[in-house]
């Protein structure tokens, strides 16, 4: 339909302004989308009739209305157009962005029998015939169009507002004017007039606001009035690729006017994603200084925690669906938790003004206000009403006594005075206000937060897409399954199957890459065709002769051998394969069991959007005794005895897999050298907070 989409965030600032809140125009075509910070009006028209006369097809999104609700337009006697020709006639603006509107604005409320519509002086002088606040008036403040956003669970502001945060009224006054002249010069306006070759319509930005979070929360240097703009252009410019933007025209023109994308904004949204695919690993990204020296463990992850950012794209799901995802974008109250004050017992209510020190005595009004039942009319001063646990406090109640606390006497409720205002009631909001943030990005969601969303109205959240993690194992001596005849230089593969169960526990999408052979053809072709975020291999991983995955990554691909100074571990390799990070885990299942969950488990929250993963352990008294060297950390399987001390494994055999199974956690022992004797303080980290399940 179109060649380019241009989204105008419009701004009725009294000077030339850049940055938030300012003008922004974004433009999307093929090529992608770019985005100007305009600072006056003036400039940003001239822009616009630039574009126009460079001959494309073109659709320019306004983010003010472009109407008015018929009522008004039927009092005014103008159409559509008439109100845009009215304004032009009557708004003067300057290269200085000094605009007339609020006297515009007082001229048409006189027009109007009470004060007028237009509310809302942001300015510190009065003007006449403008009040400040919000008028009480009989015409309606909506147009269809926003009454159909409002169900949608969108809050469009009134047209009629002039100032505060968000209004829209101001830029409808500003912008309206400019409208009129583009369409003096051939532009249309949609839904009044056909779709031409310039057509303007008007957008409403918050539609894509979770997807605007979401990309801000990977972009904190962008202003939102940028991000919102340029999604919503990117997001109209792939439906118009895909030839599915024209269902979002398809509505009765109305002088009211319409919003484009309202009924659509699932599509909307869904077109989003793929504009926010987050960079991807620089393939330099594991180089580590190479040395002699042993790199000590918290080196390594300072390093790694630098190299790695969330690698997956962000979709949107329903929320309750989302346990285990990763929350993308801060999740943000639609509705207030209470919504309304309610009784937090059951019992009787009253006004706290009506009763004073001494046994109180209250006429008891017939009927009750119960939960989802609410009391119909309001309770008079000095009279109580039965209310029970959840119901909302009736006008003219603010205070509850508990049921327990009262006698009844026939036709009234007597219980000892004084009572506390408020008591035994819970104020609107005091969980959680509308439009507060209740969950951050990165947050993984587990039941409760899964309530917490359902409470506050959130439908809908942004999430991560599931990172997935493919395993290899590799070794001529390993059999890829126990079910399988072995010889006696054969082992079973212990790795692989740990390593998925692993990466299953902790959320993610286990790929099972197979067991290769030391044969490098066969490596390669395996990790050419997995289709996965990230790889971890065992074995193969040193950088002796049969290292055939560290050889392997070091000529084809971009390894940096780490020599980390940790024990149970060999050299870790990582690498990039083609784009895809490598983590080359050791073939020792204890030390690539260690190496996964002291390295591997951090990276992997980093890359799925969840932040780095700092495990938590508590200090306990050693019901053992060690001496350890200076130069490296050392990992002991370890659990709690009877009396909450930490004993270890018998032996600290690498091999010993059934210390792995006997442990409940690892004790971590510092690089610094240790004279560890029974009762000595050490760090236990239960394998439940490495997220081992
Ligand atoms: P590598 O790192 O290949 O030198 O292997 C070190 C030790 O771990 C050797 O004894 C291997 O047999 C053993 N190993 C390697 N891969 C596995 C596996 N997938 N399961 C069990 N043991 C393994
Ligand atoms: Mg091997």
């Amino acid at each position: 339909m179109f060649d380019r989409i241009a989204i105008l965030d419009w701004s009725a600032a009294g000077t030339p302004k850049t940055g938030k809140d300012s003008i922004w125009l974004a433009i999307a075509d093929g090529s992608g989308v770019r985005s100007e910070n305009i600072p006056t009006r003036m400039q940003a028209e001239a822009r616009l009739n630039a574009l126009m006369a460079e001959g494309d097809r073109l659709l320019i999104g306004v983010d003010f209305s472009l109407s008015l609700p018929a009522a008004a337009l039927e009092r005014l006697g103008v159409d559509a157009a008439g109100l845009w020709r009215h304004l032009a006639t009557n708004h003067t603006d300057t290269a200085k962005n000094l605009s007339n509107y609020r006297n515009v604005a007082a001229e048409l409320n006189q027009r109007f029998e009470d004060d007028g519509l237009f509310w809302g002086n942001g300015a510190k002088a009065d003007t006449p015939h403008l009040p400040r606040t919000k008028p009480t008036s009989a015409l309606p403040e909506w147009r269809a169009c926003e009454e159909v956003a409002q169900s949608n669970g969108l809050s469009p502001k009134s047209c009629w507002q002039l100032a505060g945060a968000g209004a829209v009224g101001a830029q409808s006054l500003t912008g309206m004017p400019m409208v009129h002249r583009l369409r003096e010069r051939g532009a249309t306006v949609w839904p009044l007039d056909p779709i031409s070759r310039v057509t303007i319509a008007e957008v409403y930005p918050s539609i894509l606001s979770a997807e605007v979070r979401a990309h801000l929360s990977r972009h904190p240097d962008m202003v939102p009035d940028q991000a919102q703009v340029e999604l919503l252009a990117q997001a109209l410019w792939v439906l118009n690729a895909g030839g599915t933007l024209p269902p979002l025209f398809d509505v009765e023109p109305t002088q009211e006017g319409h919003i484009l994308g309202l009924n659509h904004e699932l599509s909307l949204r869904a077109a989003v994603p793929s504009a926010i695919l987050p960079p991807r690993l620089r393939n330099d990204c594991f180089a580590m200084p190479q040395g002699v020296n042993w790199v000590p463990v918290d080196a390594a992850l300072d390093k790694l925690k630098q190299a790695l950012h969330p690698i997956k794209g962000v979709g949107t799901i329903n929320s309750h669906k989302a346990q285990g995802r990763i929350l993308a974008a801060d999740a943000v109250a639609r509705r207030s938790n209470p919504p309304r004050p309610n009784s937090a017992v059951d019992g009787y209510g009253f006004a706290y003004e009506a009763t004073g020190d001494y046994p109180q005595k209250l006429p008891l009004l017939r009927g009750r206000a119960a939960a989802g039942q609410p009391f119909d009319g309001a309770v008079p001063h000095g009279a109580a009403v039965r209310i029970l646990t959840g119901a909302i406090l009736p006008d003219g109640v603010d205070t509850v006594v508990l049921e327990e606390d009262c006698a009844l006497d026939g036709a009234s409720v007597v219980f000892d005075g004084p009572v506390k205002p408020r008591a035994n009631t819970r104020k609107a909001g005091e969980d959680v206000e509308a439009g507060q943030t209740a969950i951050h990005a990165g947050q993984i969601l587990r039941a409760p937060d899964i309530a917490l969303l359902s409470a506050l109205g959130i439908a809908e959240v942004q999430v991560y897409e599931p990172l997935r993690v493919g395993v290899l194992s590799t070794g001529d001596e390993i059999i890829a399954r126990p079910d399988m005849d072995a010889l006696p230089h054969q082992i079973f593969d212990a790795n692989r199957p740990m390593l998925l169960s692993l990466l299953n526990g902790w959320g993610y999408e286990p790929v099972d890459l197979g067991h290769c052979k030391d044969d490098p053809k066969l490596i390669e072709r395996t990790l050419d065709r997995a289709n996965v975020d990230v790889i971890l291999t065992s074995g193969g991983a040193s950088a002796g002769d049969e290292d055939h995955v560290s050889h392997l990554l070091r000529t084809k691909g971009t390894l940096s051998s780490w020599r980390i100074a940790l024990k149970p571990g060999r050299p870790l390799a990582l690498a990039m394969w083609d784009g895809t990070p490598v983590f080359g885990l050791p073939g020792n299942p204890v030390a690539a069991l260690v190496c996964a969950l002291v390295f591997a488990r951090p990276a992997l929250s980093l890359m799925a959007g969840s932040g780095w993963a700092e495990p938590v352990g508590f200090t306990v008294p050693a019901a053992f005794e060690k001496r350890k060297k200076a130069g490296r950390r050392e990992y002991l399987r370890a659990r709690l005895n009877d009396q909450g001390m930490a004993e270890v494994f018998k032996s600290e055999g690498s091999g010993r897999i059934s210390g792995l199974s006997w442990a409940d956690g690892l004790v971590e022992l510092p690089d610094e050298a240790a004279e560890i004797t029974n009762g000595t303080p050490v760090k236990y980290i239960p394998y439940a907070m490495l997220g081992l399940r």
